[in-house]
């Protein structure tokens, strides 16, 4: 097979019209082309009056040694890639050695999941709950301000991307394509097919519920054990002869102790009593940049006009979504940046907190994305030297500025919200207008720049005039912001060397967005996959090699 490139058809080209871009892309007879396969569809809707959608394909030719040929030069025109994923190792039957997976979101799931087929049979612990009992507790605090701090959002089976709008792409380098393999280990649990060739693929939040599931039901089969409400409240990190340390097992909540010498911990960005345990213990750490902001809602239509205008509501399209940039200027905020993040279009703010007496927003939608507004983060970064006191500063940073959005919010996990009109003339938001905010329990209208501190209050008045000139409307009087967002991605790492063990502690693997490695479902799940094989080379690697 051959992969063409950048194939750019019309947004109401008829099928037909597909066979016929490739026969004169390739200058050949109809009877040369024996078959297309659309590996990836996407769309340049730069110029709103000729979108255009962009196609990767596979084509299958009478001869394709002789194409190629003719194209020597064409970066455009190459062989069809090798994607098939290959397992590193193969356990051996009856390997009594398993390998333990700490947290079960998109990275823990994953690196459970080929462990398990490589014959590992891990053992997964997990913190909270299954997750039909956890979407309970999740509820519990949307609709009666109860919060659970050990099963919502963050906590619990699918990790925090189970609430979500299930978008499923990234910009990481990915040689080895790691996301082919998540995408189709996704597809098997139940994600629809089109994720496989959609270039912006997301499954919305009611799929990932049996998917997760689903991919329990398989790794059990395989000989994987998980354990639920099982928290990990300590390590057991031996010296080596060689003046090295070694973990030998995990202490759990409720007094157990489970002996692994290979142990996966993948946390997530939220867990904060485990980083300050796993400080205690002496496992290399260091703070790192993160951001934090507000959620931004617009209706969903206007963003839908703005982005596509005449082909708003197009199926091929779906709804709109954005992604805005900018740099600041002004005096003394040189070097920080404000951008939109996790954008959910026709989707709603919700609840993201894991502690109590702390307001948290983030973003989910249906796979439909039928709800009425867009919602997006509008984030400024921060660094290191926003928090200088340590490792865990940043969390500290962090739970101040959740803490003095409850208090803005009036309690009962209300957020603050203000109009955009109304932050940007520096006064308290007292109603709000026609953009009806979607955040659950509910919202209090008030001032959002006691929230963040004085240059991310700055930074975003800076942004939002320069985002209204890329996307009309953005800063339209009544859009709705909401706060805090602060769980942007993980404020330390947890650092590892070459093959995947933390630098001063063997066995023990750090993996995904807690341990600073990924950033969102797919490169969490991608460093999930990296870190199982990186486990069974350490386990088996002279069986591998043999
Ligand atoms: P997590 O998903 O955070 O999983 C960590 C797991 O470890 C949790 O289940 C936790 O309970 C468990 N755990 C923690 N400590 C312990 C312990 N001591 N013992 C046992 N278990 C423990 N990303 C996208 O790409 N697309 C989206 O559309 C998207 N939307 C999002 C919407 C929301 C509301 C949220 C909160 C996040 C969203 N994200 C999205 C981000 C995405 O969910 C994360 O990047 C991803 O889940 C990180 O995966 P992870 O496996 O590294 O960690």
């Amino acid at each position: 097979m051959l992969r063409l490139t950048e194939v750019k058809l019309p947004l109401d080209h008829t099928p037909e019209a597909l066979r016929a871009a490739v026969l004169a892309r390739l200058g050949l007879p109809g009877e040369e082309l024996l078959d297309i396969h659309v590996f990836r569809r996407g769309y340049d809707a730069r110029k709103r009056n000729a979108i255009q959608l962009i196609y990767t394909l596979d084509v299958t030719l009478r001869d394709e040694a002789a194409t190629l040929r003719r194209f020597p030069q064409d970066q455009h025109v190459n062989r069809t890639p090798d994607m098939a994923y290959r397992f590193v190792a193969r356990a051996p039957e009856g390997f009594a050695n398993r390998p333990v997976v700490i947290g079960v979101g998109p990275c823990g799931l994953m690196a459970a999941l080929v462990l398990a087929q490589m014959g590992l049979r891990p053992i997964i612990l997990e913190r909270g709950k299954a997750v039909r009992e956890r979407t309970k507790d999740t509820w519990g605090l949307w609709r009666r301000s109860e919060l659970n701090p050990e099963s919502n959002v963050q906590f619990g089976e699918g990790g925090a991307g189970t609430f979500s709008d299930g978008k499923l792409y990234s910009q990481i380098k990915d040689p080895q394509h790691h996301s082919r393999k998540l995408l189709e280990e996704f597809v098997k649990a139940g994600a629809p097919e089109e994720i496989l060739y959609l270039s912006k693929p997301h499954i919305g939040t009611f799929r990932l519920v049996t998917m997760v599931e689903s991919m329990r039901r398989t790794i059990e089969e395989l000989g994987g054990e998980y354990r639920f409400n099982t928290k990990v409240v300590d390590l057991d990190i031996q010296a080596t002869a060689d003046g090295g340390r070694q973990i030998r097992g995990v202490m759990l909540e409720d007094g157990g102790y489970l002996a692994a010498d290979h142990v996966v911990l993948a946390v997530g960005h939220s867990a904060r009593d485990t980083f300050a345990m796993l400080l205690e213990r002496g496992v290399f750490m260091e703070a790192k940049p993160f951001s934090v902001g507000f959620r931004i809602e617009h209706p969903q239509g206007m963003i839908d006009r703005c982005r596509f205008g005449e082909a708003a509501g197009n199926p091929l399209l779906g709804a709109a979504d954005y992604k805005l940039a900018h740099h600041c200027k002004g005096k003394g905020l040189e070097g920080r940046t404000v951008y939109s993040f996790c954008m959910c279009p026709g989707g709603t703010v919700v609840a993201a907190t894991s502690e109590p007496g702390r307001v948290v927003t983030n973003g989910m939608s249906q796979y439909s994305r039928a709800e009425r507004n867009a919602n997006a983060a509008i984030v400024v970064s921060v660094t290191p030297a926003d928090y200088p006191d340590g490792v865990l500063a940043g969390l500290g940073f962090q739970r101040e500025l959740e803490e003095r959005a409850y208090q803005a919010g009036g309690g009962a996990y209300f957020a603050p919200a203000q109009t955009v009109g109304d932050f940007l003339a520096n006064r308290p938001s007292t109603t709000l207008g026609e953009v009806v905010p979607s955040y659950k329990p509910g919202v209090t209208p008030t001032d959002l720049a006691p929230t963040l501190p004085d240059y991310a209050i700055a930074a975003i008045r800076e942004a939002l005039p320069a985002f209204e000139r890329q996307v009309r409307g953005y800063a339209r009087p009544d859009a709705v912001m909401t706060g805090v967002e602060t769980r942007t991605s993980s404020p330390l790492r947890i650092r590892r060397g070459e093959s995947g063990h933390s630098v001063n502690t063997r066995g023990l693997f750090p993996a995904g967005e807690g341990a600073g490695y990924a950033g969102g479902i797919l490169s969490a799940g991608v460093d999930g996959i990296k870190t199982a094989e990186a486990v069974a080379l350490s386990l088996l690697g002279d069986i591998a090699q043999a």
